[in-house]
């Protein structure tokens, strides 16, 4: 074969999907992973890329494509394997990766002509050969010396090939991977280890120029993992006399040079996994490193330098019962959260919770679809999943109610106060619609 048409899709979930989805413009960012591998096609191979985000598009009656590449999250899998049988049946080659293909590799081999599990930068240029040489393995895996320090692995990503005006921004951006944290419900030290992964720190500060971004997003899933490496990338964005928002744990306030330095490099907004305002939870789940009895004075810490908190909480733990869903509200209302988040507990499968709640005999829905943060999946031990789903939800909408966003407004007047109004007002969307979603009752005991 010379050279083929290559077709990348982000697949769909419940709650993030075009025209039915609840998620507004205002909440939706470029995702990075598709412009990532379109960027890492050799351009020795002549081949033609396309990107579909089902988030923000429906897909082409018939794609011209030879050859399929599908990320896929737990959420999305049953769309994925949908659409892979459907392209599959056409003659299409389809390849499957990310989190959920990397955690249940077995499954989703079932699905794919071949599958990659861990970080695909080596392994998908090597499978596009394969492919071309007719010679395609059925499953690539990340190599031991992976690292994102090598240069060959670091193309800045295609995001011309995005549908731009669907995207409230174009520039996210991303120095880090992976953890060093090991929460039990989280599905990112399974998939990938507690190595965080790394990218010199002159090529984001090149990725950024390049974009003349003024205003950037970092999707790294705790940017402070290493805080000698954060310092160094902070310092690095202060000539850069940029705004940016990204994700850190709550030991942001426990360094004070890290600190000085966060403020300084323009951070304007922060998402921290508060989780719970429970001691006894935060132990239990292996997020002790959060304080509760902190979190008042980090608010206000932060409030004070004008860096507004995407702040995100999970109801369903052991822990909790009826009475955690007013004492979380009160919380966010009370420490003026600017942009609070609420989940239900997900065992991704995979993860220690999972395990843990499957020896417990406490899983009652496997339909992947549903484990998106957002539906009840297992039995709850303190209250009933109807309890929980609506529990749940009345805090999302007490919170989001014009009194809510009023009093949590006060003290969140900052430069980038538009910015968290319109943020505001589409989750005050999202809390109204999320009944919407509530399928899975057949399911629940
Ligand atoms: S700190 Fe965040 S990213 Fe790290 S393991 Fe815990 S939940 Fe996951």
């Amino acid at each position: 074969m010379h050279s083929f048409k290559i077709a990348l899709i982000s697949p769909k979930g419940p709650l993030y999907r075009h025209r039915t989805g609840i998620f507004r413009k205002d909440l939706r960012a470029a995702p990075l992973t598709l412009t990532t591998l379109a960027a890492l096609v050799p351009n020795t191979l002549g081949a033609e890329v396309k990107i579909y985000d089902e988030g923000i598009e429906d897909l082409p009656a018939n794609i011209d494509a030879d050859l399929i590449g599908m990320t896929v999250i737990t959420g999305s899998a049953p769309r994925s394997y949908e659409l892979a049988e459907k392209f599959r049946n056409q003659g299409k080659t389809v390849i499957l990766g990310g989190p959920h293909v990397t955690l249940l590799a077995e499954e989703a081999k079932k699905h794919a002509d071949s599958i990659v599990t861990g970080y695909a930068e080596e392994s998908w240029p090597e499978l596009l050969y394969d492919f071309q040489n007719q010679n395609l393995k059925k499953h690539y895996v990340m190599s031991a010396s992976f690292s994102l320090e090598k240069k060959e692995n670091l193309p800045f990503p295609k995001r011309e090939l995005l549908r731009q005006k669907s995207y409230k921004t174009l520039n996210t951006f991303e120095a880090t991977r992976g953890c060093i944290h090991n929460c039990e419900f989280c599905v990112v030290p399974v998939a990938w280890g507690r190595r965080p992964f790394q990218k010199p720190i002159e090529h984001i500060v090149e990725d950024i120029k390049q974009r003349k971004a003024k205003q950037v997003l970092f999707y790294d899933l705790n940017l402070i993992a290493d805080k000698e490496y954060a310092k160094e990338l902070f310092k690095a964005l202060i000539p850069l006399k940029i705004y940016w928002v990204g994700l850190s744990t709550t030991l942001i306030g426990r360094d004070d040079e890290l600190f000085e330095l966060l403020v300084r490099s323009g951070c304007k907004g922060l998402l921290i996994g508060f989780e719970s305002i429970s001691k006894t939870t935060l132990r239990s789940t292996k997020k002790s490193f959060n304080d509760p009895d902190g979190y008042s004075e980090l608010i206000r810490k932060l409030r004070n330098v004008g860096i507004i908190i995407n702040g995100t909480f999970v109801f369903g733990n052991d822990d909790d019962d009826i009475s955690t869903f007013d004492a979380v509200r009160d919380f966010v209302i009370e420490n003026k959260i600017g942009l609070p988040r609420f989940s239900i507990l997900t065992p991704f499968p995979g993860t220690p919770l999972f395990q843990r709640l499957e020896k417990e005999n406490r899983i009652i829905d496997r339909d992947w679809s549903k484990y998106d943060g957002q539906h009840i999946v297992f039995q709850p031990k303190q209250m009933t999943p109807d309890q929980l789903q609506f529990g749940h939800e009345r805090v999302w909408k007490e919170v989001y109610s014009i009194k809510g966003i009023g009093k949590r407004a006060i003290g969140n007047f900052t430069s980038i106060f538009p910015i968290v109004l319109a943020a505001n007002s589409a989750y005050r969307y999202y809390a109204n619609n999320l009944s919407k979603f509530y399928t899975c009752r057949g399911g629940i005991v």
